[in-house]
This record gives C-alpha cells, structure tokens and sequence, in this order.
C-alpha cells in the first residue's frame, strides 16, 4: 500500500478504508466472500500484462507459455471439482459467462446437419439474411427462466440486459402458496412456448432447485438447459448439493462466478458437456476479448482450494449457519419467503416491520451490517425500494462464525429493524426510503458487529 500510496494516496487510503470497513462490519451480502491470501497474490502481478486470446496452445499472441499453464490448471481443477466433462475458465464475469453460454448454445444450433444442408457452415460466415432465416428457424430464440422476483437474475432474459434483447423471454415462477418453483406450471409454460433455451439458477431463492425435473422438461420440448449456478457453485463444489441438486449432470451447459460461495477471485466460468465444448471455446472473439492472465490463476488457486477436503466442511457450514439465522430470525417473529433456507441464504420479509427493504437495509448499514435490499415474490414495492433483505453466510462462514452468533446476529438484525420506524419526504408523505433509527441502538448493535 506505501508503494501505491507513493503514486496515488488516494488509492491507498481507499484501500485501507475498504480493509477497516470489511473487518468492522458484518458481511452479510449473499453474493460476497472473503478470497484467501492465496487467491489474492495470485491475482497481483505480471500475468496482468499479457494478451492471450484465443485458447490453450492456439494463441493469436506470442510468448504465452506461462498463461498456457495456469489457463490448463484452472480449467482442469474446474473439471475435477465439478466432474465437468469441460471447463472455459476465461469469462471475466458472470455476466460474460452467460453470453459465451447462449452464443454457445446457439451456434450448436446454427450447425445442426440440418442448417448443414442448407449451406451453413459455421456461425462466422453468417450474413444478415441468413440470420433471419436462423430466428425463423430457432424460434426467435426464445428462453424461459425465472422471473426477478421468485429470485432469478438479469442476464435471464430481462430487459435492462442484452439477454433480455437477445432473447424473447418468458418467466416462470413460484408457488404464491408456497414460495417454491412449480414444476408442473413451468412444464406447461415450455410446452406451450417451446423455448430454446430453459434457464435454472437464481440470485435470491433460499431453496433447492430439482435439476433433474428441469432436464426432463427441457428433454421434452427439444430446449437446452443451462443453469447458472453463480450463487451456489460453492455449495456444488464441496459436495453439498449432489443428487437432482447437482446441476453438472444434469444441464447440458453450466455457468458460474468464481466470487459467490466458490470464495474465488472475481470473476466467471463456463462447464459444458463434450458437444458443446467447441463452441464455448469460440468465447473469445465471439463475446471476449483477451483473458484476464492473473484472475485465471487465482481461480486456479481458488479451485485447488476448493479441492482440499476442508472445503467440504466449509460448504456444509454455511448450510448450517444460514438454517441456524433463518432459526434465530423466525423464532424472533420475523416472516422469510419460503418459511427457511437449504442453501447459503435468507429472504426476509421486512414489510412486518412495516419497513421497505431500501429503509431496511440503510438502517442495517447504519448499525455495520450489511445486506442488500431484494424483490420478493409478488412484491408491492418494486424492484428499486422491494420489500426484503437477502442475507447470505458465505462470508462469515468464511472469517468462522457458527450457529452461536448467527442466533445473536438473528438478534441483532430484529433490533434494529424493530428500532426502525419509516419516515416522511420534505411534502411529508410516507417516504419509501426515508426512516428514523433510534442511535443508541444503532451504535449499541454496531459496537457489537465490530466484535463479532
Ligand atoms: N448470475 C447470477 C445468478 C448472479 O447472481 C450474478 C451476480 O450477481 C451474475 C450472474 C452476474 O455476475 P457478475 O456480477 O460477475 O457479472
């Protein structure tokens, strides 16, 4: 940080202060984790300065021996961790692994023998008209996936992301009895739309998804399935989900961050079966540009890692202290969609409080824990103020925390909520972001948060 503070101080100082705010505060935000030492060294140096498109052995650039090896490890740890048949370890983001997956999954489809025949060779030598013809025949590329507020996320095919341009979309839901994915309603939806690709995975729902029933359904209609298991790769990982809940058996194509419960660097991965494996490597020129050379190692470290049996441990603790908050929060009275957790998360449900989750989530902040504010299903409030706090414990798990304090922390969290009142605009209406939060337990809950 001297040798950074010596060209930019500014830059250091921010470090710092993102070091002392990490410590102090309780890191409760579902998709955060706390990367080893290892992870980050090996994200800080020279394999930041080198260009490397293209793959493994076959680079449009010279001198990328260094690269060639850690690229190899990351993808074969990835591999091995997942029982992949093949690992594309380049995609700087979530976001970009789930473009390289539907560009993928559509240039599988464009060179189908039957679009052979009529002349197509590869995706690259498609004109204009030929895509015209393409959308005809591939259905408008239409993709089912689920909706924001039963948990799913952007790149599925919403508006305000290019997949929600790429593709004409359809959401499936959840039970409103119940909270829970409804196979027979989403199986009726895939008949009736006849979807191309059908799109599993979540960023809020705290229970299992079947993938075994999503495959069949998918099987049924003639849709690829993909399934983007950002948040619960980690859970994959060491061997928490395994069965139906196991995505890698069963989708034809999987994509994940390697930030979320994986605890890698920030960044993303794609896994896919043999036959695709050819068109997910075609990422980079179709999506990316050069790889990132050093996040590629870090998440070569992150996976060795995650091969090490104590991650096992890990993954099943963070099952076991968000069941244990979810305890601690209902037995305080508090409702969460679904009525509990099988994974890494909570939704709580603040609208008891009579709070919106923007004020929810401002007060939390106030008192060093920090959630973010999410959609629940049905949601009266929006996607911008919502009516819930999504509260994940990758995190914590990670600095060793256990069912002991996720019960204080259940307690924490209630306090200050219930020291929460909603506040009134300058024209004195109810405001949806304005509160008032009584200080002393603001300061009395943060002191404690700083402990923990
Ligand atoms: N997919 C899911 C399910 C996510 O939750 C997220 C991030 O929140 C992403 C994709 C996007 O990841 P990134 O922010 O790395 O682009």
């Amino acid at each position: 940080l001297d040798v950074i503070g010596g060209v930019e101080p500014r830059v250091a100082d921010a470090i710092r202060a993102e070091l002392a705010d990490q410590r102090e505060s309780l890191k409760l935000i579902a998709s955060e984790n706390y990367a080893s030492p290892a992870v980050l060294l090996a994200m800080g140096n020279w394999l930041s300065d080198k260009y490397a498109e293209g793959t493994v052995g076959r680079r449009f650039y010279a001198g990328c021996r260094n690269v060639d090896t850690v690229e190899a490890l990351a993808a074969e740890h990835a591999r091995e961790v997942f029982g992949a048949a093949h690992a594309y370890v380049q995609p700087h983001s979530g976001i970009d692994a789930n473009l390289v997956a539907f560009w993928a999954v559509l240039s599988q489809r464009v060179e189908s023998p039957a679009l052979h025949k009529a002349g197509v060779r590869h995706v690259n030598d498609l004109t204009e008209a030929d895509w015209a013809t393409l959308r005809r025949e591939l259905g408008d590329q239409r993709m089912l996936g689920m909706s924001l507020d039963a948990g799913g996320h952007l790149t599925h095919g919403f508006r305000p992301n290019i997949s929600g341009k790429m593709f004409d979309q359809r959401s499936y839901g959840t039970d409103p009895a119940t909270g829970l994915v409804d196979y027979d309603a989403l199986r009726a939806s895939a008949r009736e739309f006849r979807p191309l690709i059908i799109i599993a995975g979540y960023s809020a729902y705290p229970r299992l998804v079947n993938f075994r029933i999503m495959r069949e359904i998918a099987d049924e209609v003639g849709a690829t399935l993909m399934v983007d298991m950002a948040h619960f790769a980690g859970l994959v990982a060491g061997k928490v989900l395994t069965g139906d809940f196991d995505p890698v058996p069963h989708a034809q194509i999987v994509t994940t961050t390697t930030h979320k419960s994986l605890r890698g660097p920030r960044g993303g991965m794609v896994l896919c079966d043999s036959e695709l494996a050819e068109h997910v490597d075609r990422g980079c020129p179709m999506v990316l540009g050069g790889p990132l050379p050093h996040v590629m190692a870090a998440k070569a470290v992150a996976l060795a890692e995650a091969r090490q049996p104590g991650f096992r441990d890990y993954a099943q603790r963070i099952v076991d202290n968000a069941q244990a908050l979810a305890e601690g929060l209902l037995k305080r009275g508090a409702r969460l969609v679904t009525g509990g957790t099988d994974n890494h998360l909570v939704l709580l449900d603040v609208s008891g409080y009579g709070l919106t989750g923007r004020q929810a989530e401002a007060a939390l902040l106030d008192s060093g824990i920090v959630t973010n504010r999410n959609s629940i299903p049905q949601d009266p409030n929006g996607a911008w103020y919502t009516s819930g706090i999504r509260i994940g414990t990758p995190a914590l798990t990670t600095r060793g925390l256990g069912g002991a304090e996720m019960d204080e922390i259940a307690e924490l969290i209630d306090t200050v909520l219930a020291a929460t009142a909603p506040g009134s605009g300058a024209d004195g209406k109810p405001s949806k972001a304005k509160y008032t939060l009584d200080p002393a337990v603001a300061q009395r809950v943060a002191g404690r948060a700083s402990e923990l």
